[in-house]
C-alpha cells in the first residue's frame, strides 16, 4: 500500500492541505505538536480568492454558517476620525469577483476544517501531541521523528509548521524570521460592550501615524474583533522589552476619541511581535516542501496569510495528481506556481503597512488618492489578488 504524505503542523494550512489531498484521493498523517488541536481566539478576514478554495475543499456550506459578510472595507483617519474611503462589498463586488468578502473567528474556521478532515478517517489521520524534532528524506520514503521518540514514515513530507518552521530550518536553513519592529495587540469584545455608535457591519481600519486599529464583527455579530498595531522602539532594543497595554495607550495618544474609547474597552490584550521573511524562490528539497507561513510568512496587512496557506494546499494537491509518483517534480511545479503570487502578497503586505502608518505628505496623499477612487477602480486594483487564474487544476 502507498505510504501517506506526512504533514507537519495542524494549523489552518496543515488541515487545508490534508483536506485538499484527500479530495484528490491522497492520504496523509497530520502531526501537530500541541496537546490539543486549536486556534487562538481572534478574527480572520477571508478574501473572495479563498472562497474558491472553500468550494474545492467542499466546506463552503459550513463556512457560511460561521462567516460574517461585512458591508464594506472602510478606512478612516485615526487622528481626525474622518472616513478616507469605503470599498462597498455589494452586488457589484460579488459580480466582479463571483465570491464574497467575509470575516470569521479563527476557531470556527479551524474547527470546520478539522471536522471535515475527521469525516475522512481512511484518508486523514490527525495526530496531536506529536512535536516533530527531526525529519529525513531517504529517497524512496521520508521519516519524521517526534520528541517522544515515535517515527512516522511517509512517501513525502509537507512542512506546514508556521513562522518558526523547523522543517524550513532543515531544508532551507535561512535563520530566524525578521522582527518587523511592529507589535500587534488582539482582543475580542462582546457586541454589547462595544460603543453603539461604532457597531458598524464593516471591516474598519483606523489608519494613524505608526499605528492602526482594525475592527470587525465576528461570530454572527455577537463579538467584535479588535487588532491594534504600532511600531515599538522599545521592542527593537531587545526581546525582553516588548510593550504592554500602557505602551499601547501611549502609542495611540494622538488617536481620535472613538479609537481611544475602543481601546479603553479591552481589559486584557494578547500580544504578537510581528515577523516576516523576504520571499524565496525555492522551498523544496527532494521529497520535502513547505506550505503557508513556513514557506512565505508575511505581515498581516493584506489579511491574506491563511488565505494563501489554503491556496497552497489546493495548488499542491492539483500538482500531485499529475506527478505519477514523482513527488519532487510535483513539489517543484507547485512552488513554481506559488512563488510569484505569494511573493507579491508578502511584498504588498509590507507596503500596505507603510500606507496605513503614514504621516505628513504621505498620509495626505493616501487620503486624497484613496478618497478619489471609484469602487470600480478599487475593485480592479485588487483583481490580481481576488481574481487569480485557476488554482489546483
Ligand atoms: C495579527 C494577525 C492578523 C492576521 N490576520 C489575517 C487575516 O485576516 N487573514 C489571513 O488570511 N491571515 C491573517 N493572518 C495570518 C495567518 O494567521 C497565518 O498566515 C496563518 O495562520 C498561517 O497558517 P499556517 O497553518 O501556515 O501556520 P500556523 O497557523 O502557525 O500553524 C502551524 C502549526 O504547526 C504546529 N507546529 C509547529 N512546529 C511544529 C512541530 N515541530 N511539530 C508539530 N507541529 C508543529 C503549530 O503548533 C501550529 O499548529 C494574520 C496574522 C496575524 C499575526
Amino acid at each position: 500500500m502507498a505510504k501517506p504524505f506526512l504533514i507537519v503542523g495542524g494549523g489552518i494550512g496543515g488541515f487545508g492541505c490534508a483536506l485538499a489531498l484527500a479530495r484528490k484521493d491522497f492520504s496523509s498523517i497530520v502531526l501537530e505538536q500541541a496537546p490539543e488541536f486549536g486556534e487562538i481566539g481572534a478574527g480572520l478576514q477571508l478574501g473572495p480568492n479563498v472562497f474558491r478554495m472553500f468550494d474545492k475543499l467542499g466546506v463552503t456550506g459550513e463556512i457560511d454558517k460561521y462567516a460574517v459578510y461585512p458591508k464594506g472595507l472602510m478606512m478612516r483617519d485615526c487622528v481626525t476620525g474622518e472616513e478616507v474611503t469605503t470599498l462597498p462589498l455589494n452586488e457589484a463586488f460579488l459580480k466582479r469577483f463571483k465570491n464574497p468578502y467575509g470575516v470569521i473567528h479563527r476557531v470556527d474556521l479551524h474547527r470546520v476544517l478539522m471536522e471535515e478532515c475527521q469525516k475522512l478517517p481512511d484518508q486523514i489521520q490527525l495526530m496531536n501531541g506529536r512535536k516533530v524534532v527531526d525529519i529525513d528524506d531517504h529517497g524512496d520514503h521520508v521519516a519524521a521523528r517526534t520528541e517522544a521518540g515515535e517515527t512516522f514514515e511517509g512517501c513525502a513530507l509537507i512542512g506546514a509548521d508556521g513562522l518558526w518552521s523547523g522543517v524550513r530550518a532543515k531544508i532551507v536553513g535561512d535563520g530566524k524570521p525578521n522582527v518587523s519592529g511592529h507589535i500587534t495587540y488582539r482582543a475580542v469584545l462582546k457586541t454589547s460592550d462595544m460603543p453603539e455608535e461604532l457597531r458598524w457591519q464593516m471591516m474598519v481600519i483606523w489608519a494613524g501615524e505608526k499605528t492602526h486599529l482594525v475592527q470587525y464583527p465576528v461570530r454572527g455579530g455577537e463579538m467584535f474583533n479588535l487588532v491594534a498595531t504600532f511600531h515599538s522602539s522599545k521592542f527593537s532594543e531587545g526581546w525582553d522589552s516588548f510593550g504592554d497595554p500602557a505602551e499601547l495607550n501611549e502609542r495611540f495618544a494622538a488617536a481620535c476619541a472613538p479609537v481611544r474609547l475602543l481601546l479603553s474597552k479591552i481589559e486584557s490584550w494578547r500580544m504578537w511581535v510581528l515577523c516576516d521573511r523576504p520571499p524565496i524562490r525555492d522551498w523544496t528539497k527532494g521529497n520535502i516542501t513547505l506550505l503557508g507561513d513556513a514557506a512565505h510568512p508575511m505581515l498581516q496587512y493584506l489579511a491574506q496569510g491563511a488565505n494563501m496557506a489554503l491556496e497552497d494546499g489546493v495548488c499542491l494537491a492539483g500538482k500531485l495528481t499529475k506527478a505519477r509518483g514523482d513527488w519532487n517534480a510535483a513539489f517543484l511545479a507547485y512552488q513554481k506556481e506559488r512563488y510569484l503570487r505569494t511573493a507579491r502578497v508578502q511584498l504588498t503586505a509590507k507596503l500596505y503597512g507603510e500606507v496605513y502608518h503614514a504621516s505628513g505628505a504621505t498620509r495626505d496623499l493616501r487620503n486624497a488618492v484613496l478618497g478619489e477612487r471609484t469602487p470600480e477602480q478599487a475593485f480592479e486594483s485588487m483583481a490580481w489578488l481576488y481574481d487569480p487564474p485557476e488554482i489546483g487544476e
